[in-house]
């Protein structure tokens, strides 16, 4: 099963393709956090990466098409996976789209969280918030601000790709703003797992 989980910053899609990953193995695959650790290893990429992340941007295209793909042939890959922050641009998805069609292989479900954005603040400040209690660091970009800007992005350069899905009749979608247990029971089933 190769899945695309789209929705807003603080949708619960980290939260949902984890649980994927443990019950049915389908590795969880977050450009978000392939970012974050390229920036904490100091690589170049992270180098060009960092500053762009902590303003709420997206990186550039061609840097994160090409970071997806490469983890997207490791064989812990082979038998599924969720990708979760993937892709975030049209471009993005079209690359995808010709990347995938040249190995041959088919993504099975594109499954939309639909949230209030109201919520998506309330969500991003708990994050920030359990964080700071558990004594974890704070993710540069969980903040008001910042946030605002990531749901601007999201709105302008992510939304689009939702018709661009949708008119392909390839999108499906859930109400991600009912509780945790209830989301991943709508997504399972929508994957046919349930
Ligand atoms: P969230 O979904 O909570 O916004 P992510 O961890 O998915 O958080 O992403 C954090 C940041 O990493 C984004 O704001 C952006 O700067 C960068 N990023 C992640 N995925 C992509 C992507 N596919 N394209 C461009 N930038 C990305």
């Amino acid at each position: 099963m190769k899945l695309i989980l789209l929705g807003p910053p603080g949708a619960g899609k980290g939260t949902q393709a984890r649980r994927l990953e443990e019950q049915f193995g389908l590795r969880q695959l977050s450009t978000g956090d392939m970012l974050r650790a390229a920036v904490a290893a100091g690589t170049d990429l992270g180098l060009r990466a960092k500053d762009i992340m902590a303003r709420g941007d997206l990186v550039p295209d061609e840097l994160v098409v090409s970071l997806l793909l490469e983890r997207i042939k490791a064989p812990d890959c082979a038998k599924g996976f969720v990708l979760d922050g993937f892709p975030r641009t049209v471009a993005q998805a079209e690359a995808l789209d010709r990347a995938l069609q040249a190995q041959g292989v088919k993504i099975d479900r594109i499954v939309a969280l639909k949230v209030d954005e109201k919520a998506l603040f309330d969500r991003i400040d708990g994050r920030a918030r359990d964080a700071l209690a558990a004594g974890q660091p704070l993710r540069p970009d969980d903040n008001p601000e910042t946030l605002k800007q990531r749901i601007r992005v999201y709105n302008e350069q992510t939304a689009p790709i939702l018709p661009y899905y949708e008119k392909a009749g390839r999108l499906q979608w859930i109400d991600g703003m009912a509780a945790i247990d209830e989301v991943y029971r709508q997504l399972t089933q929508a994957l046919g797992k349930s």
